[in-house]
C-alpha cells in the first residue's frame, strides 16, 4: 500500500483514535502520526503504546504541516478543537471527524473553518464499549461501514482521498447527507443505547427484585444490554444533546410500537406477537448475511465453563 498523505494527525487518543493510529501504521497509509491528547495520562500512555510519531500538549501542534487531520474526542469538544487548530491549519489540508452525529458537527466546525482548507465530516459504524487509548485495535474498521457527509460544495478530489484513507483501513464508504446521517444513526445505534441505559437504570432502581438477582440471572437477556450500556458516559451524552430532533422522532415511533405491544400482551393477542417476532429473527438473519455480525450462538461468547 502507497502512503497516501505525509502527515496524519489525529486529535484525541482514545478507542477511535487510537485504532486508526495502529490501522494507519499497519497499512502505512502515512509517512507521520501526530497525536494530540488532551490529558497527560493518556499523552503517556500514548507515548507508551507508540501510537504515534510526535505526541503534542497542544492540538494547534499537532495539526501544524498535517494534511489530514481528523477530530476523535466526544462532538460536544469540536466547535472549540476547530476554533483553536484553526489557524495552524495547512492550506490544502483535509479537515474530518469521526463524531456520531453530522448536522452538529457541520454547524459547530464550519464557522471557523479556514480559507482552502476541506472540511469532509464521517463516521465510522465501528466501535465497542470500551474506551481509552489502550482500547484501539487497526481491525477494527475491516468490513465496517464508513459514512462520509460531504457538503454541496465539497472539492471532489479531497473527497476522493479521504474515501481511499477508509478503504486502506479496511472501510466500505458510503456518501450521504449529515441530515439524513442524523436519521439513519437515531434508529440503528443512538435508540438502542439510550433503550440500553433505560433498561439497565430501570432493572437498578426495581425494589422487588434485588441488584444481586438482577447480576445472577442476567444471562436471560439483560446482560446483553449492559454491553451496550457500559459505553463511554461523555461521548453517549454529547451524542443525545447533539442530534435532538432525529432521536425525539424515533422515540415517538419508538413509544408507539411499545404502546400496541403492550396492547397485544394485556388482549392475549398472541398472533400480533408472533408475527412481529418473526419479523425481528429475519432482521437479525439479514445482519449476519451481510458481514455485520456473526452467528455465533450466544453472540459469539461461547459457553461458561462453570456455572
Ligand atoms: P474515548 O475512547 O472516550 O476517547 C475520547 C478522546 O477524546 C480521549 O483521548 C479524550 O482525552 C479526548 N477528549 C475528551 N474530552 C476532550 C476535550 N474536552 N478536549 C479534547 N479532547 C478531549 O472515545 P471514542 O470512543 O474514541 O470516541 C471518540 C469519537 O468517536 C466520539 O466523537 C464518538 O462519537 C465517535 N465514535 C465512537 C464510537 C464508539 O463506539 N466508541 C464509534 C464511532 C464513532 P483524555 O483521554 O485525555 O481524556
Amino acid at each position: 500500500m502507497t502512503e497516501n498523505f505525509e502527515r496524519v494527525a489525529l486529535i484525541g487518543l482514545g478507542l477511535i483514535g487510537s485504532s486508526l493510529a495502529h490501522a494507519i501504521r499497519q497499512r502505512k497509509i502515512a509517512g507521520h502520526i501526530s497525536g494530540y491528547a488532551r490529558s497527560e495520562a493518556t499523552r503517556r500512555k500514548a507515548a507508551e503504546l507508540k501510537l504515534a510519531d510526535s505526541i503534542h500538549q497542544s492540538a494547534a501542534d499537532a495539526v501544524r504541516d498535517a494534511d489530514l487531520v481528523i477530530l476523535c474526542s466526544p462532538v460536544g469538544t469540536y466547535g472549540a478543537l476547530a476554533q483553536g487548530i484553526a489557524p495552524a491549519l495547512k492550506p490544502g489540508a483535509i479537515l474530518t471527524d469521526v463524531g456520531s452525529v453530522k448536522a452538529a458537527v457541520v454547524r459547530d466546525v464550519l464557522p471557523h473553518l479556514p480559507q482552502g482548507v476541506s472540511f469532509i465530516p464521517g463516521h465510522p459504524i465501528a466501535g465497542t464499549e470500551q474506551s481509552g487509548p489502550e482500547s484501539g485495535f487497526a481491525e477494527l474498521f475491516i468490513n465496517r461501514w464508513c459514512i462520509l457527509t460531504p457538503l454541496p460544495d465539497a472539492d471532489p478530489s479531497a473527497v476522493e482521498k479521504l474515501v481511499k484513507f477508509w478503504q486502506d483501513c479496511g472501510s466500505n464508504v458510503e456518501i450521504m447527507t449529515p441530515e439524513h446521517h442524523d436519521l439513519v444513526l437515531a434508529i440503528t445505534s443512538h435508540l438502542p443505547h439510550l433503550i440500553a441505559y433505560n433498561i439497565v437504570s430501570t432493572a437498578a432502581d426495581l425494589e422487588e427484585v434485588t441488584d444481586s438477582e438482577v447480576i445472577k440471572y442476567s444471562a436471560g437477556g439483560f446482560r446483553d444490554f449492559t454491553r451496550i450500556a457500559a459505553s463511554d458516559p461523555t461521548m453517549w451524552r454529547d451524542v443525545f444533546l447533539n442530534n435532538k430532533e432525529a432521536v425525539l422522532e424515533m422515540l415517538g415511533r419508538f413509544s408507539e410500537d411499545l404502546s400496541a405491544l403492550q396492547r397485544a400482551i394485556r388482549w392475549g393477542d398472541g398472533d400480533m406477537l408472533f408475527n412481529l417476532f418473526s419479523r425481528s429473527r429475519e432482521i437479525r438473519r439479514s445482519i449476519i448475511a451481510a458481514g455485520q455480525d456473526t452467528a455465533a450462538p450466544n453472540f459469539g461468547r461461547g459457553v461458561p465453563k462453570t456455572q
